[in-house]
């Protein structure tokens, strides 16, 4: 090997780490946890499914929600859906 080439990664992952999270694939590669919840129940999301449904780009973030207009509570069929990202490390409850 020459070493003529090296790879080279811009300069944004190099110089600061990126933690903005939008699409579905961000969220899996991240570790991250998503609740689905309408007014009376709440479901933890499987991401690979949604991903396997939506696609690794979908960004799941916006107003009204992306996301929650595309579920359903599978327990009373309740469109008017809420999402809670959970980061890996906040655990609360
Ligand atoms: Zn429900």
């Amino acid at each position: 090997m020459t070493g003529s080439h090296s790879w080279r990664i811009g300069g944004k992952l190099a110089g600061m780490k990126s933690t903005t999270i939008a699409t579905l694939g961000d969220l899996r590669d991240g570790h991250y946890t998503v609740y689905a919840h309408c007014s009376r129940h709440s479901t933890m999301l499987d991401l690979d499914a949604l991903i396997d449904r939506l696609g690794a780009g979908f960004v799941f973030y916006g107003n009204p929600n992306p996301l929650a207009a595309r579920l359903r509570c599978e327990r009373c069929g309740d469109r008017a859906m809420g999402i809670v990202v959970s980061p890996p490390h906040g655990r609360v409850g």
